[in-house]
């Protein structure tokens, strides 16, 4: 999808609307529950009501969140004027409580940062230079002239923080630095925001990494690892609390340009994620197997056993992976 900044007819949307309701992406990280009760925060401190949901709740990881608790888990009894998704780029991954909204009959507003953006929305507010999903909430906020309260700031920067990996990607510029420093200014605790999220990982994930550790493969500048169900049940790990960032660390060996770790669900299905060095983008490979995400970050949910997703996938992330050179 190309850039949208649609600021306008957003606000035509959101001004005379009374209630709105907020949704994310399932399986919701910083940047989902950041953005969604961030918006939320700032929409009530000027008078606005507001429901907040995502199919499951708020993860315990992330209720160190002002306001996360006030999330539910579906739209029960719901009546509203407005439906602004946060942090989504595909209408699917917003599970039930986008179906129930669906039957609502609302104009909806997305606001969003993923490159493969599929363009749901009656407006859509989406540019992949936005760092975080919560970038693109404070621009907002700013165009309207609202200014983040502590809790707001608290909320969005840590989807500023958690989906820059603590500022470390290369779409990091001198704005992001801008955007913190505001977000800091009005109140956000950084270290808070840290200890509770790239700082922090479940016992369980780390038991987890000590299991599967002999079992990552490395070929072709591709690193990868199964994540099985027996595994996850021997390390009393459950996928809801996060893998601390295993993805990220096999990503980190310095041949390897492209990480995927495979993670058998309950369901059947495999779920997969994604990740790149600068210069080499795995959006296309994920878009193409019916996910989506960013240049640098993606995943998909696939049919099939383990071998049969991995012989499918590996040879797509190989030729990413030898498509360029890294940047050293
Ligand atoms: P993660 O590996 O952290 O679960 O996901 C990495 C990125 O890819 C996130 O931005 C996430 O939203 C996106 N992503 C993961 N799975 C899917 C999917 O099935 N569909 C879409 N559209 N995006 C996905
Ligand atoms: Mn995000």
């Amino acid at each position: 999808m190309t850039v949208m900044n649609d600021w306008v007819p957003a606000k035509e949307l959101l001004t005379p609307a009374q209630r709105v309701i907020i949704l994310t992406h399932i399986s919701p990280d910083g940047d989902a529950i950041g953005s969604m009760v961030g918006l939320g925060n700032a929409l009530m401190s000027i008078g606005k009501q507001v429901i907040m949901a995502v199919d499951g709740g708020t993860p315990s990881n992330l209720r160190f969140l002002p306001g996360s608790s006030e999330v539910h888990s579906n739209l029960d009894g719901v009546t509203a004027d407005l439906v602004i998704v946060v942090d989504c780029g595909d209408e699917k991954r917003i599970g039930k409580v986008g179906e129930a909204a669906r039957l609502l009959n609302l104009k909806w507003i997305n606001l969003d940062h993923h490159a493969t953006n599929t363009g749901f929305a009656d407006v859509n507010i989406m540019d992949p230079a936005f760092v975080s999903a919560s970038e693109c909430v404070l621009r907002l906020l700013r165009w309207l002239g609202i200014d983040p309260t502590v809790d707001a700031a608290q909320c969005l920067l840590c989807g500023l923080v958690t989906d820059t990996l603590g500022f470390r990607i290369s779409a990091v510029n001198a704005e992001t630095f801008g955007l913190a420093q505001q977000l800091m200014a009005a109140g956000a605790n950084l270290t808070m925001i840290v200890q509770n999220t790239i700082a922090r990982m479940p016992t369980s994930a780390l038991r987890l990494w000590g299991q599967v550790m002999p079992t990552v493969q490395i070929k072709d500048h591709v690193a990868w690892v199964h994540l099985t169900l027996a595994a996850k049940k021997a390390a009393n790990y459950s996928d809801e609390s996060g893998d601390g960032g295993l993805v990220s660390f096999l990503l980190q060996a310095d041949d390897v340009n492209v990480s995927c770790v495979m993670k058998e669900q309950e369901s059947g299905k495999i779920e997969l994620s994604i990740r790149s060095k600068p210069s080499f983008d795995v959006s296309t490979v994920a878009f193409s197997l019916g996910g989506g995400g960013h240049k640098q970050a993606a995943g998909a949910t696939l049919e099939g056993t383990l071998d049969e997703v991995e012989a499918r996938v590996i040879p797509l992330l190989v030729a990413v992976a030898n498509s360029t050179s890294p940047i050293t």
